[in-house]
């Protein structure tokens, strides 16, 4: 398995997740909803993954700890309303609204720069009013919170959507945490107008029932399996594993030393085995000679100290050890790989814990044993906008030029134009899928035009009700159709030909098998079919089946025929049918996408050219048959 190759991984259970979230989602009452916590890459699980995984499980919100983690989110397709928890800085406002985030407000000064930016760009925010009911880290002094709330209220484009707190100790101190409670509960019951959201529980304060008389929850910890209260242990499973190979396995003498300055002495003759992670990987340095590891269903002792990129564990002979042998360092079926406990051997955070190991360990997303996908952690994903366009330009530039020499540079340009295509300002762009363009020309022999018929189908998901397929009388037209994100088919006509519904006729029309409504427009040079269907409205944000057929005419004297990719494009095929007289018909193709070259088909009269269904084709290919 692909796994095996790997010097360390981190696996990610989606299933524990939902039934941790399950679980603590028993805590909560009928109007209580929960935000997930995903901030710090969802402590370290994937903040893409656990984002969708809690949305499918009910979250109505999601909490990250600053923009960049915001905008990641976004820029994955993520579309859950997303709070910032800390505090933002003025200089972040522009993308805090670009991005659609909602910062945590505890500063006034803060909210009129807000404000401000919104007034000028006619749009408002949702805003949670961060409250300081004791921890005393960010929010609001909790006696100075009706004041700031009433000069918040002055602001016209921010919205309170929300108001909350955060416990100090929810796990341990239930002291302080009921007078944080009741502090909280105060200034609600205080406020004239209550915000759709009041939210104070983090997940310990949730499992111990605090703050009932709040509607929102703020799930973290727990739902990762790992249980801070003590109290959970068995109803709480870990989702994160993090694993290692066994790299080497060695001997040692009684009165031999073990690693860096001389930590850990044998006691006897054995064995000991080299994992190939240390403290870079996240793997704690206090861990050094006290953590333990399951290997073959056993527990290992860490001996020696942790190293930056390795470290060492003792070995019991009688478990027939072998290099590439699975060693689990975190997480798995014993309680003292768990991270609270591990964490508690050096007094140390869990929540560090998990958020750091498996820094250099790529991560795999199981279901139930499946493997969903894999991903590294060190992922940056790219970002078109954060490159400046003679940037972009000059490393596509500089890519191209190296193509014809490099087939990995040639699939590093195809992955990232890719990305720039999807992870640009237009998050929404669609695709067309498994396109298929058939011509064929038929005619008399001696007649000046053939007639042409074609036929278009493609998958695409419909973003509108209507669309227009057109017909330009010069090129200077057609190019406009091109730009147009209304028109789904264009044709450029003979000049010599008059526009008109004669010479270029829309046969037909469907979407998934509906037939359109057309209705006529004849222009200056062009003419505009547009099509539409009451039903089309339904079918909005659907993939749909797009089948548009037309009959024209076509100058045989041109000796070429072209036909345009005009649109990004997954798996497309081109045929053209002519008359026996023709032969011989050429195609040249211009693909641009992994392949250059399309495969070529010939069956008599008839020329295809395809790609491989899962292959992308970008703008600006196209083929030209020459006869
Ligand atoms: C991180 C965080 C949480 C989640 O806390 P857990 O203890 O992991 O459940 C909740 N609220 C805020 C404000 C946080 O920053």
């Amino acid at each position: 398995m692909m796994m095996r190759q790997e010097r360390s991984f981190v696996e990610i259970d989606l299933k524990a997740f939902e039934e941790n979230i399950s679980f603590l989602k028993g805590f909560l009452s009928e109007n209580q909803s929960f935000l997930q916590v995903v901030k710090a890459d969802a402590y370290g699980h994937g903040g893409q993954e656990i984002a969708k995984a809690a949305e499918q499980m009910g979250a109505v919100y999601l909490g990250v700890a600053n923009l960049e983690e915001g905008k990641v989110l976004r820029l994955q397709k993520i579309k859950s309303p997303i709070l910032i928890l800390s505090p933002s800085l003025s200089s972040e406002i522009e993308e805090i609204v670009r991005y659609e985030l909602s910062p945590a407000i505890s500063d006034l000064g803060f909210a009129k720069a807000l404000n401000d930016f919104l007034i000028q760009k006619k749009q408002s925010i949702k805003v949670h009013i961060k409250v300081d009911s004791g921890m005393h880290r960010s929010g609001v002094r909790i006696e100075e919170a009706l004041a700031f709330i009433e000069e918040l209220k002055t602001f016209s484009q921010i919205e309170i959507e929300g108001i909350f707190s955060h416990f100090s100790s929810a796990e341990s101190d239930s002291k302080e945490s009921h007078r944080q409670e009741k502090a909280f509960e105060e200034l609600i019951g205080s406020l004239k107008t209550k915000p759709k959201f009041i939210h104070l529980s983090n997940s310990s304060a949730i499992s111990k029932g605090y703050a009932p008389f709040c509607n929102l929850v703020r799930f973290g910890i727990l739902s990762f399996g790992v249980d801070t209260t003590g109290e959970f242990s068995d109803k709480l499973k870990p989702v994160m594993t993090f694993k290692s190979t066994l790299s080497q396995i060695k001997e040692i003498k009684k009165g031999e030393y073990v690693g860096y300055n001389q930590s850990y002495k044998a006691a006897q003759d054995g064995l000991y085995g080299i994992i190939p992670v240390g403290y870079a990987d996240g793997y704690d340095f206090m861990l050094s000679n006290r953590g333990f590891v399951e290997y073959k269903g056993q527990l290992s002792k860490v001996i020696g100290k942790v190293s930056m990129d390795m470290i060492t564990m003792e070995i019991d002979p009688a478990l027939s050890p072998c290099t590439d042998d699975i060693v689990i360092l975190l997480g798995g079926a014993k309680p003292e790989t768990r991270a609270e406990n591990l964490a508690a051997l050096y007094n140390g955070s869990a929540y560090e814990l998990l958020c750091q190991v498996g820094r250099r360990a790529r991560r795999f997303y199981l279901y139930e044993d499946k493997l969903l996908h894999s991903a590294p952690l060190a992922r940056r994903d790219f970002v078109a906008e954060d490159f400046g366009d003679s940037k972009l330009s000059r490393v596509i530039g500089d890519a191209l030029a190296q193509r014809l020499k490099s087939e990995e540079i040639g699939s590093l340009i195809y992955r990232e134009v890719l990305r720039t295509f999807f992870i640009n300002k237009d998050r929404d762009i669609h695709y067309r899928k498994d396109f298929k363009h058939h011509i064929e020309l038929s005619g008399d022999k001696e007649a000046k035009y053939f007639i042409a018929e074609t036929v278009l189908t493609y998958r695409k998901v419909l973003d509108s009700d209507y669309f227009i397929v057109a017909c330009a009388a010069s090129d200077e037209i057609l190019r406009a159709y091109f730009l147009k994100p209304d028109v789904e088919y264009r044709w450029l006509l003979d000049k010599k030909l008059d526009i008109s519904s004669e010479n270029f006729e829309l046969k037909s029309v469907k979407i998934n098998d509906i037939q359109l409504n057309t209705e006529l427009v004849l222009g200056e040079g062009f003419l505009e079919i547009r099509c539409s269907h009451q039903e089309l409205e339904n079918l909005k944000g659907t993939e749909a089946e797009f089948e548009i057929i037309t009959k024209t005419l076509y100058p045989k004297d041109t000796h070429q025929l072209s036909v345009f990719i005009s649109e990004i494009t997954r798996g497309v095929q081109i045929s053209l049918k002519y008359p026996a007289y023709l032969n011989p018909v050429e195609p040249v193709s211009i693909f641009s996408g992994q392949q250059k070259n399309p495969q070529i088909q010939r069956l008599k009269d008839v020329i295809r050219l395809s790609t491989k269904s899962d292959e992308w084709v970008f703008p600006l290919s196209g083929v030209v048959f020459t006869y």
